[in-house]
């Protein structure tokens, strides 16, 4: 599973490329549901690296 940390800009970018959609927008970021699947798209179009495998 992959998690957002804090470098999260709130861009919403990744939301759309998550092909099971479990990413959502949080308080203070975007945040991961345990329906990641760990593909690493969210990661590869994120501007700022903020997504990580955990
Ligand atoms: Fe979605 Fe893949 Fe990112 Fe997991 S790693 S949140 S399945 S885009
Ligand atoms: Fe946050 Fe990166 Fe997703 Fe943008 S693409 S919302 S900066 S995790």
């Amino acid at each position: 599973m992959y998690v957002i940390g804090d470098a999260c800009i709130s861009c919403g970018a990744c939301e759309a490329e998550c092909p099971v959609g479990a990413i959502s927008a949080g308080d203070d970021k975007y945040v991961i549901s345990s329906e990641c699947i760990s593909c690493g798209a969210c990661a590869n179009v994120c501007p700022v690296g903020a997504p990580q495998p955990e």
